[in-house]
């Protein structure tokens, strides 16, 4: 296949403006991250997730409050639901992280609480998230983590 094949006839009338450096790799890894759309911490998370979990072009789940979605007391969490169950069927999830992130915004609107008194309440919605992924997908391997900060310093602890 020669690069020109890329630039298929429709896209001919869009004039081009960066090309990446980024390769394609087909490989899907089957991981997924679900966690907050907050733009600050998104290197971050590909930083653990590349790096400390090894999950290369893990399928990214970004919404605000990330796992608060999947749970049915903080939203109406059928649509997020849907959305997760096209991509375990599709592209045959194995692993589901769930990430909760410290000063998240989700739970400050919600609770109108510090970050540090929202901990438990994104710990507890981990696990409400966790336990609806194992009702739906019985055999999937799901993990929780908190995202925590400190000054500039970003750390990640898992929750059990
Ligand atoms: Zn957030």
């Amino acid at each position: 296949m020669t690069g020109s094949s890329v630039l298929t006839p429709p896209a001919h009338q869009f004039p081009q403006r960066f090309v990446s450096f980024e390769r394609w790799n087909p490989d899907r890894i089957g991981a997924l991250a679900m966690y907050c759309s907050d733009g600050r911490w998104g290197d971050a998370f590909d930083d653990f997730c590349h790096n400390h979990l090894h999950i290369p072009r893990y399928d990214r789940f970004a919404v605000p409050g990330g796992p608060a979605c999947l749970v049915e007391s903080n939203y109406d969490a059928h649509e997020p639901w849907r959305q997760l169950s096209m991509l375990v069927r599709v592209h045959q999830l194995q692993k589901i992280v769930l990430v909760s992130h410290y000063g998240c915004a989700h739970y400050a609107e919600r609770l109108k609480l510090t970050p540090d008194e929202c901990i438990p309440a994104q710990v507890e919605d981990l696990h409400h998230a966790a336990v609806g992924v194992l009702e739906r997908f019985p055999r999937m391997n799901v993990q929780m983590y908190l995202a925590m900060r400190r000054n500039d310093r970003l750390s990640f602890h898992s929750v059990t």
